[in-house]
């Protein structure tokens, strides 16, 4: 990302002091969350949360709960934030949180116990002008409601915008359920691509919401996957497949549809391929397979760079995912401006909205795209470092 970074930099002949400042993070803070847990034993939980860039606003980026979280990850992922922010020229800066636990060993009760905990850590850090957090990897809108709770209390007054996806009740925002999928369909659309064949890998909350929303507007979806498996077929009923999965928990042996492997749903002739699973889905020693002609990532960072530079070279067009998948940001910011106003939406202000931001957005990027004869992702980071940029130097 950081080259990606530097690639534009060179492209727009940004001074070498910007580009500086976008190699660190402005603020970086750790803590050991203290946590009573059920047996009555006091476990600690490494912390982080991390500012990359504020020259635009406030930080904005999620939290995550996974074993895996470190500093470094953190840091990369607020660097992302960053760039989507600036893309989708919401006023914000760039930040990630997160907590390095396995939430699934976590009772409910241990689970808001260490969420409440990290807003006692972190709140003179947090609040609507300053860093505001979301949901990202589990996470959801009812740690979100925990959160917002304890910062409340500390704080003694409302402020309803120091946090987004948080549940409806809590001053959330319609729609940001499946902001991030109707989102996806809006670039497609702006970007002309308006029906075809579609693939889809990860069937979660992205997946299973595109596949929705897709077939609503005349896409054809013939495949699907998720972590155990995917189903082929040419008439697929959607909402049946969403059905069957929250039964059984899996796409797989739907009644009709043939069997197929992740790696086979790659390599299907369709004209788009939508990978909202993992990281790293198609990297070299895959990419020689992927037929589509359309790659849009859902997931962060789904194709290598390497894969990215074959398809390239091959003439698929990737849309990347600081394009792709901005649409939840752009709800959550909708809901933080809902907040602040204190004047709700109704879902089809919401939705209209979306469409408006997300095209908007995804013209500027074909544009860079076209001037500088570049693919759409080094487009989008150099829409980001134009903007980034005009911020950090009206600054100083
Ligand atoms: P999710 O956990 O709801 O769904 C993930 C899906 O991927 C599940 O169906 C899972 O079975 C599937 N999966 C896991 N491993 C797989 C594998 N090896 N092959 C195929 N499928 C596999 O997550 P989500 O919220 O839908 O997010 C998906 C991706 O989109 C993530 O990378 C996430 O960071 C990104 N994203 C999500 C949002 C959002 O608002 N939900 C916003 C931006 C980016």
């Amino acid at each position: 990302m950081r080259e990606l970074i530097r690639e534009a930099g060179r492209v727009l002949k940004t001074e070498e002091w910007i580009l500086e400042e976008l190699e660190r993070p402005k603020r970086v803070l750790k803590g050991w969350l203290g946590v009573k847990m059920d047996d009555g034993r006091i476990k600690h939980f490494q912390a982080y949360r991390v500012v990359y860039n504020e020259a635009r606003g406030p930080g904005k980026g999620g939290i995550r709960y996974h074993p895996e979280v470190n500093e470094e990850e953190v840091t990369e992922l607020a660097f992302w934030m960053t760039v989507k922010n600036a893309v989708m020229d919401l006023p914000y800066g760039g930040a990630k949180g997160g907590v390095k636990v396995n939430p699934k060993e976590l009772s409910e009760g241990e689970l808001e116990r260490l969420s409440r905990e990290y807003v006692r850590t972190f709140h003179p850090f947090l609040g609507e002008d300053i860093d505001v957090p979301a949901p990202d990897v589990y996470t959801n809108p009812r740690v979100m409601g925990w959160m917002v709770d304890e910062y409340e209390r500390i704080k003694g007054k409302h402020e309803p915008g120091m946090i987004t996806g948080k549940p409806l009740a809590l001053g959330g925002s319609e729609g940001r359920i499946y902001a991030t999928a109707l989102g996806g369909i809006y670039v497609l659309e702006a970007l002309g691509i308006k029906e075809g064949r579609v693939a889809i890998q990860g069937f979660g909350n992205a997946g299973s919401w595109f596949a929705r929303f897709a077939q609503e507007r005349g896409y054809e979806v013939v495949a699907v996957s998720d972590s155990k498996g995917g189903i082929y077929t040419e008439d697929m009923e959607v909402e049946r497949v969403i059905e069957h999965k929250r039964e059984t928990g899996s796409v797989i042996n739907f009644p009709g549809a043939r069997n197929i492997s992740n790696e086979d749903l790659l390599s299907l002739d369709v004209d788009i391929l939508v990978l909202a699973a993992l990281q790293g889905a198609v990297h070299r020693e895959n990419v020689e397979k992927v037929h589509a002609k359309t790659i849009l990532e859902l997931a962060n960072g789904p194709v290598t760079p390497e894969a990215d530079r074959v398809l390239g070279e091959r003439g698929v067009t990737v849309i990347p995912d600081v394009l792709a998948n901005a649409g939840g940001v752009t709800v959550s910011y909708f809901e933080w401006v809902q907040n602040r106003t204190g004047y709700y939406w109704s879902e089809g202000e919401v939705q209209e909205k979306l469409r408006e931001k997300m095209g908007r957005a995804a013209r500027e990027v074909e544009e860079r795209k076209e001037e500088y004869g570049v693919s759409l992702r080094k487009g989008a980071y150099i829409l980001a470092l134009e903007r980034i940029a005009e911020a950090i130097r009206a600054r100083y």
